[in-house]
């Protein structure tokens, strides 16, 4: 930065304590008269830039057919930069042969279609990535110091980059799925195990998008779709305590309101990018549901089956929960339900459910829920041997599957009042999935504001489509 010259800070001190009335405000005076000059000088320069660009254009250009198209009139247009809201004047093509018409010089500022610069476009976003498209204007708002952008203009802004972000998904999976055996070949540490974790969580929606489908509420509709995530990660070390952790920046997901099987080709491509098929070892974690076993079996019939520790033991308390009016007056609650979990933790499946069914039961109600309880452990026994599986450094869930899926979802998707359509939703659940996916410092989230264009000066551009 050039020094600037002691008159021009006497200057601008003059000023600026002139317009603050407090002394002990002076920082913030300088600070904020800084700021709004940084800003006009900003805003100025950047139009004036834009400007120069629009009148660059030549006064004939080719159309996307080729067609010598003309200037038909002079238009302008509003943008918002994060230096504040510039307007241009460019001219507008009519090709007659076509019947269409264009504005080159959008396409030479690549503002084709949109009325906000990139820089713009990446702290709204940010925001209603993070919390509601209402908190985002407040906050791009109370963060840049400019007038908020209206709640529809957030959403707006947020939904195409997330539209932007599940292409550059897809295309990512395509690639995958094509790739030369050998091309995605990754360098293995020895130690590592790769993990797949994979869960479902329901977000609210409109009627619409839950008419006639088979949901949860008691007359059998439902209320919510399913999103499925899958978390892909690798684990090397361990804590200070000895227990396997999640290596850092070693995590992507894939998260779709698809169906099973489009989701099993997704985690599979994401898995084929990721090179999981050549991991010295490979573990599944998931909750217990059939349709990710059948996944699981289907994609890695040699992967070790893990039940999420922390939901086998939820399941653990709800079966207690269903015996403990039925323990005998001998029997304490408290010691029963240790027992129980004292049998999960060691992996003792058959006596966790031997010590279930001994409890005399007074009625078939009570009795069919109780089997389906201890169907659960029976079904899934060789998926819960967490003795074995932690002398073997595995890692063992433990609430990293659910913590997943509540904060990639339901965090910003499921709040209070919220309605989503698919439409809606899948962009933003696009975005946070791309961004919360850190593999190895790989900035896929980045990518979605790439501009792809050549660059080229803008005289010759405008030539060069066809
Ligand atoms: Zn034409």
């Amino acid at each position: 930065m050039t020094a600037l010259a002691a008159q021009e800070v006497a200057g601008f001190i003059v000023a600026a304590r002139a317009a603050c009335d407090r002394e002990a405000m002076v920082l913030d005076a300088f600070e904020d008269a800084a700021r709004r000059a940084a800003d006009r000088v900003g805003c100025g320069l950047t139009g004036g830039a834009a400007n120069l660009v629009c009148a660059s254009v030549p006064l004939v250009v080719p159309c996307p057919q080729g067609h010598g198209t003309p200037a038909h009139s002079t238009r302008p247009k509003a943008i918002s930069t994060m230096a504040g809201d510039i307007k241009i004047k460019r001219a507008y093509h009519y090709c007659r042969a076509c019947r269409d018409g264009f504005f080159p010089a959008d396409r030479l500022l690549g503002v084709e279609a949109r009325t906000t610069s990139t820089a713009f476009d990446r702290a709204v976003t940010a925001a209603a990535r993070e919390v509601s498209f209402a908190r985002a204007a407040q906050l791009v708002e109370e963060i840049t110091g400019r007038h908020a952008p209206s709640v529809s203009r957030c959403e707006r802004i947020a939904k195409r980059s997330g539209r932007a972000a599940r292409a550059l998904i897809e295309a990512d999976t395509a690639r995958a799925v094509c790739a030369k055996p050998g091309a995605l070949r990754r360098c293995w540490d020895p130690g590592a195990t790769a993990y797949v974790l994979i869960d479902g969580t329901g977000l609210p929606m409109v009627p619409s998008e839950t008419a006639g489908r088979q949901g949860k509420q008691p007359d059998g509709t439902g209320k919510t779709r399913e999103v499925k995530i899958a978390r892909l990660a690798t684990q090397t070390g361990c804590d200070k305590h000895g227990q396997p952790v999640l290596d850092k920046h070693s995590t992507s997901y894939v998260a779709t309101f698809d169906p099973a099987a489009v989701f099993t080709t997704d985690v599979a491509a994401e898995a084929v990018r990721r090179d999981l098929a050549h991991a010295p070892r490979l573990a599944v974690i998931a909750d217990g549901a059939t349709w990710i076993w059948c996944l699981a079996d289907k994609l890695w019939p040699n992967a070790t089956q893990i039940v999420d520790y922390f939901h086998a033991a939820e399941h653990v308390c709800d079966l207690a929960d269903l015996l403990k009016p039925h323990l005998p007056a001998d029997q304490d609650p408290v010691t029963f339900t240790q027992l129980l979990t004292d049998n999960l933790k060691a992996g003792r499946i058959q006596q966790l459910a031997n010590h279930a069914r001994a409890i005399a039961l007074p009625d078939q109600a009570t009795k069919d829920k109780v089997a389906a309880a201890v169907a659960y452990f029976t079904k899934n026994w060789h998926r819960m041997q967490y003795a074995q599986f932690k002398q073997d450094g595995f890692f063992i869930g433990s609430g990293a599957v659910e913590s997943s899926c509540k904060s990639l979802a339901e965090a910003r998707a499921a709040q209070s009042g919220m309605r989503w359509t698919i439409k809606g939703a899948d962009p933003i659940i696009a975005l946070r999935a791309l961004h919360r996916s850190d593999n190895q410092g790989d900035n896929r989230y980045n990518r979605i504001w790439d501009r792809t264009t050549p660059k080229t000066t803008p005289a010759t551009a405008t030539h060069q489509h066809s």
